[in-house]
């Protein structure tokens, strides 16, 4: 039998839950984030399954002790995740390339409906939502801001569904072509796009106050899929799993480096380790928005403008799921972890005592990239093995070799988005346009629909409301 795991919150005081309320509510009720009470060890039935198994197959075994004990039966799962992988372009869903002779691989997280890792994650949580919400008779409200990758994710993720309907803001002409019409040629009756006269910020703001506005919030069941929500953190240890049954059975070790914004990628590979998997060593990648890495450095967490870059998925100035990280090395203390983040609210800056901070540096090492150096990393590794990077993957691969530690053990590295994905950015550096893969070849012949609204909460909340079949 598989003992259920229950969750508490990084703040200490929200009550303690299962799966399915962690999966609906996102964010805890004392505003800190779900974590297991106590981490799961993969065991046998993890580590002594046949090295070609399905990805899906592996996937249920690794995620079942998360999810047990609510309406999910294992049979549930099981098929749940056999759907999710089937709309992956690559049989194996995962492939591990090596990168030259030196022990470097590429893990491509990118063969996904919308090009970029969020898939592996959102495709199985918008079943997940689907089915613990039919399961209760209840719909949802799902909206969200983007400003390109997670929107696309999200909604294909959400398309279709019946439980849910999802509203995606967008700063109108700030988003890529390619990625706006991953999101406006969804024409599925339950996706409405909005393009919002505004930037960025404007739109996450204008969801925010969705949000803060509790009659509407609570009128419309308005929910989120963003990558604070447990269930995205939990899907994403599949993957570091299955590289490291790939290249040691599970007893050898693996390094890992990972592109970060959220920190959510990153964490779950961490996750990875405390359920036992043999990892030796975990870099974060960052650009110019580094945050993370001169907390590394210097020991203080320290507050900055965004600047944006070419690789616009990671230019985060607060990386929400460090949260996570901070609980644990609080000793999950959730009263502390509250109190540090209300100073870094309060002060734009937070440090931490001598004893977490040791044990920061023992587990995480990190390097950080400006533009320029980005585009050479993506010059020199299509010259030197003919492989086009995404600008995302290409700092993970620039962190890898920067901070690699031991050249015997295998240096997996992240490769968290296709290369079209991002088409200047790698024509600039490289001098090859990426293609779009076949699925996606006919996407600027593609009929798109969207509504362009005004910055201005009112009219948007009225749009929410006509759209969403929330019964009143
Ligand atoms: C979201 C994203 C990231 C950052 O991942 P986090 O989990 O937020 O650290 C990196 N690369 C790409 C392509 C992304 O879409």
């Amino acid at each position: 039998m598989t003992e259920p795991v229950s969750y508490v919150s990084t703040r200490g005081t929200a009550p303690e839950l299962g799966f399915d309320d962690v999966l609906l509510s996102g964010l805890a009720r004392d505003g800190g984030l779900y974590v297991p009470d106590a981490w799961p060890q993969l065991g046998p039935d993890v580590w002594g399954l046949a090295g070609d198994v399905p990805y899906a197959t592996l996937a249920a075994e690794v995620l079942w002790p998360f999810v047990a004990g609510g309406s999910v039966t294992r049979d549930d799962l099981d098929r749940m995740c056999a759907d999710a992988y089937a709309s992956f372009r690559h049989p194996g869903v995962v492939p591990l390339v090596p990168l030259g002779d030196d022990g470097t691989w590429l893990l491509e997280l990118f063969h996904g409906p919308t090009l970029a890792f969020k898939d592996l994650a959102l495709q199985l949580v918008g079943r997940l939502f689907d089915h613990v919400l039919s399961a209760r008779g209840e719909r949802l409200t799902i909206v969200g801001a983007t400003s390109g990758d997670t929107g696309s994710a999200a909604i294909e993720a959400c398309r279709d569904r019946e439980s849910l309907d999802i509203v995606i803001l967008h700063p109108a002409g700030r988003v890529s072509e390619v990625q706006r019409r991953q999101m406006t040629t969804v024409t599925a009756p339950n996706v409405h796009n909005v393009a919002v006269d505004g930037d960025f910020d404007d739109c996450q703001d204008l969801v925010k106050a969705m949000f803060n506005d509790i009659a509407f919030r609570d009128r419309l069941r308005l929910s989120a899929v963003n990558s604070i929500n447990w269930a995205r953190i939990v899907t994403q240890v599949v993957y570091y799993v299955a590289a490291v049954r790939r290249l040691g059975g599970g007893a050898d070790p693996v390094a890992f480096a990972v592109p970060t914004g959220n920190f959510g990628n990153v964490f779950a590979a961490y996750a990875a380790s405390r359920m036992g998997a043999p990892v030796d060593q975990l870099v974060i990648g960052s650009n110019t928005n580094d945050i993370l890495h001169r907390f590394l450095q210097r020991g203080d967490m320290e507050m900055r403008e965004v600047v944006p870059t070419t690789s616009p998925s990671m230019d985060i100035q607060v990386s929400s799921n460090f949260e996570r990280l901070l609980f644990e090395l609080d000793e999950r203390n959730g009263h502390l972890v509250a109190a540090q983040l209300s100073q870094f609210r309060a002060t734009g800056s937070m440090s931490l005592h001598a004893t977490a901070m040791n044990e920061l540096r023992s587990l995480f090492d990190s390097a950080r990239f400006d533009d320029g150096e980005v585009a050479a990393c993506m010059k020199d590794v299509h010259e030197r093995h003919g492989v086009v990077l995404d600008p995302h993957s290409a700092i993970g691969l620039a962190a890898a070799r920067e901070a690699r530690l031991n050249p015997d053990v295998p240096m997996v590295v992240a490769a968290t988005a296709h290369p079209a994905k991002f088409p200047d950015a790698v024509e600039a550096a490289t001098g090859v346009r990426p293609g779009l893969p076949e699925h996606l070849a006919d996407l600027f012949e593609r009929p798109e629909r969207l509504v362009s609204l005004p910055n201005d909460l009112a009219a948007v909340q009225s749009f929410v409301s006509d759209v969403s079949r929330v019964p009143v």
